[in-house]
């Protein structure tokens, strides 16, 4: 069956797309007798973990680990723990996450602002999908947080720092052995400008991202591939748009426009394009790609300088890691299950795996239990959870922002005006729902 023979169904198929949502696993947990006290022999004092890359997840995990007692060290390339200038979108399970690692709503209300997911629009900004978010129930789940990345990045480094977290900049990691649990320790090797370094540790936390160091050596041969689609982004000075979220589908095209403070507004411009090819000049390209969309699209690109704008290949990881631990190596965050961007949950599964972290291996060590018990059952809790989230991003860019022209986009987009948007809500619920497992659970 051809692509194109294939479309109808699987426009069909998004109709029920959402139910997929049933496959998310809501988090368990270990049960306690499955637990053995053997690496708990050792003092808590004694315990210590690296943690490689101090993006949005390796901060997550240092902070819990630290929380959890833990000697933590965080290791990042990069000479300043700097972040792109760029926009995330947080829905309600990484603002649980937050919370999870300390963060009060005072500090995160600080970082951004909550907006509704409305549904989609097509490119001229006809409803395809509306979701009626008047109410509670509704809008519980539909709430995502628009955060500026430079300052979510300073409050997760604000929180390592006063958990006692050590943090080195300019290491860039080149060597790992993964140890053993209850055997040998693990062996992280890094080269700052001028000299070369090797720790020692309990626990090592692969939290490199995408092009990750320590998944080149632990779980060689596992490369992440292109999606077929660039983006581009934007931060702008704006007080005068609707706060919700903006989200349009063209052909082979995803807008998508959001608030992230009373004077900011964050917009991407998602599209299939060949990897690695560059505009001589990408703003007037960024215009004419979407010229003729609607009036909130072509006013954010008009409004958008050269120098705003930024433009990335997406990559993912297809099917993620066969297990996000080995020896005594734990993977998390993009470097273990990077996604496409279109369920925007690369960021919150960053915090969710940080956050687990220090709750299911942490904190079972601080009840003297088996490190490799623990670290089975952190891959248990968060593998099938962040695979069914990658499948279906890769679902929702398949049927949305990938979709080709011609017949397929009315097609699409009528099937689409038959799905009731409460019930698009309703399935949604169990993913947003995500509550970070007991400590020692
Ligand atoms: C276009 C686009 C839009 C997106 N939009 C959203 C969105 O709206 N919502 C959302 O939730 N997610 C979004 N994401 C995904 C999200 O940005 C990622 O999933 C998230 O940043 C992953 O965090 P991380 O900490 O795992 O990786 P990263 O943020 O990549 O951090 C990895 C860190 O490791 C460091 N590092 C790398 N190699 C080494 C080494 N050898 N030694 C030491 N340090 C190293 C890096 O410098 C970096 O600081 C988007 C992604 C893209 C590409």
């Amino acid at each position: 069956m051809s692509y194109d023979d294939r479309s109808t169904m699987i426009v069909l198929q998004l109709s029920y797309y959402y139910a997929c949502t049933g496959t998310v696993r809501e988090p368990g947990g270990l049960s306690r007798r499955g637990v053995r006290a053997t690496e708990g022999k050792r003092s808590m004092r004694e315990m210590t973990a690296t943690v490689v890359g101090g993006g949005i997840a390796g901060l997550a995990a240092a902070v819990s680990l630290a929380r959890a007692g833990w000697s933590t060290t965080v290791l990042e390339r990069s000479a300043g723990f700097g972040e792109l200038g760029a926009g995330v979108a947080l829905p309600r399970n990484g603002i649980t996450a937050l919370r999870s690692l300390g963060l009060d709503d005072d500090t995160i209300a600080t970082l951004g602002h909550e907006s509704l997911v409305t549904g989609f629009r097509n490119l001229r900004g006809r409803w395809i999908l509306r979701i009626p978010n008047e109410r509670p129930e509704v809008s519980r789940v539909m709430a995502v947080w628009g955060m500026h990345r430079a300052r979510l990045h300073t409050a997760l480094r604000a929180a390592a720092e006063a958990a006692g977290v050590r943090m080195i900049c300019g290491a860039r990691v080149s060597e790992v052995h993964p140890g053993t649990p209850g055997g040998k320790a693990a062996v992280v090797a890094w080269r700052t400008d001028d000299d070369e370094h090797r720790i020692e540790c309990d626990l090592l936390v692969g939290a490199d991202g995408m092009r990750s160091a320590v998944r080149e050596q632990v779980f060689p041969g596992i490369e992440p591939a292109y999606s077929g689609s660039t983006s581009w982004r934007a931060v702008i000075p704006d007080t005068a748009s609707d706060g919700n979220l903006i989200e349009l589908w063209g052909p082979g095209a995803e807008f998508g426009a959001m608030r992230l403070s009373d004077s900011e507004i964050y917009w991407y411009g998602y599209f299939r394009h060949p990897r690695g090819a560059t505009f001589a000049d990408e703003l007037a390209a960024a215009r004419s790609r979407f010229a003729g969309w609607a009036p909130q699209a072509v006013d954010l690109v008009e409004a958008t300088s050269a120098s705003q704008l930024m433009r990335h290949d997406v990559y993912h990881l297809p099917g993620g890691l066969p297990s996000y631990v080995r020896g005594r190596v734990v993977m998390i965050g993009d470097a273990a299950h990077a996604a496409l961007p279109t369920m925007g949950q690369g960021a919150a599964t960053a915090l969710e795996d940080g956050a687990t972290v220090g709750r299911m291996i942490g904190g079972h060590l601080a009840d003297g239990a088996d490190l490799a018990a623990a670290m089975a059952a952190f891959d248990a809790e968060r593998r099938p959870r962040c695979h069914a989230i990658a499948r279906q991003a890769t679902v929702m860019a398949r049927y949305g922002a990938d979709l080709g022209g011609g017949w397929r986009q009315p097609v699409r987009n009528a099937l689409l005006r038959l799905v009731p948007g409460a019930a698009v809500a309703r399935s949604a619920a169990p993913l947003v729902a995500w509550r970070p497992p007991a400590t020692g659970s």
